[in-house]
């Protein structure tokens, strides 16, 4: 099995969270006492988090890169990065590697597509909302439209993840934003919902949704477990 690398602390509850699942989905593969072979890379989230609101999106490129060499350069023989939003650099970091990178909206995408959806509701951080690199890859590589919540909700959601979750917050009243929110995506035509932060899924599970829910951070564990242990292509 190929030793996973996971470039975390964006946040760190779903840094933990992967872990978590990579190790789960190993040994429900593999059985016994399979686990997931691998090595995190924790951010500093305070720098990154910064970042992100001063727009410096090109240092964020560069740190990123070094992370995910620096997990090659230990051993990693496929690198996941566990954040939706700072897949914004993509570029940068695939070009500093030469093992295998996935992509977290790939297998994503590839689901939404085997459940028939066309039209899909996208939560997620304002970056991941609003700018073009999320919603661009789920149209030219799966055909899916994405739809995003209003202006209102979209700060509210936003300000979810930032100030509750990615502090470890779970807070009934923004679960139930978060299920109007939903509620509002459905009835503007989605199908799906795309639980498209990593922190989201400790908030929403499809209990609590009228959508079908496609959670990202499950999605991408997955993905990688089936690539370490060879069963799947999941970086094409
Ligand atoms: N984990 C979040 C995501 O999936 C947000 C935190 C971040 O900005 O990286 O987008």
């Amino acid at each position: 099995m190929k030793t996973i690398g996971v470039i975390g602390g964006m946040s760190w509850e779903s840094s933990a969270e992967y872990y978590r699942l990579l190790n789960r989905y190993a040994k429900e593969k593999l059985g016994g006492h399979h686990n997931a072979p691998s090595l995190m890379l924790t951010l500093d989230f305070a720098a990154i988090e910064a970042s992100q609101r001063a727009g410096d999106w090109e240092g964020l490129g560069e740190q990123l890169a070094a992370a995910a060499a620096q997990l090659q350069r230990g051993g990693a023989e496929l690198v996941i990065l566990a954040t939706n939003t700072m897949h914004r650099v993509y570029e940068p970091i695939v070009q500093a590697i030469n093992v295998p990178f996935i992509h977290i909206a790939d297998p994503t995408g590839r689901a939404l597509r085997v459940a028939g959806v066309e039209r899909v509701g996208l939560l997620g951080t304002r970056y991941t909302m609003e700018h073009a690199f999320y919603a661009g890859r789920l149209r030219e590589k799966y055909g899916l439209q994405t739809v995003i919540p209003d202006e209102l909700d979209r700060q509210q959601v936003h300000r979810i993840i930032y100030d509750e979750l990615c502090h470890g917050v779970i807070n009934p009243d923004s679960q139930r934003i978060y299920q109007n929110v939903i509620g509002d995506l459905a009835a503007r035509g989605a199908q799906a919902v795309i639980l498209g932060c990593t922190e989201i899924t400790l908030l929403i599970g499809q209990q609590d949704s009228v959508l079908p829910v496609f959670d990202t951070t499950a999605l991408h564990a997955q993905a990688a477990v089936d690539f370490a242990i060879g069963t799947e292509d999941a970086t094409a």
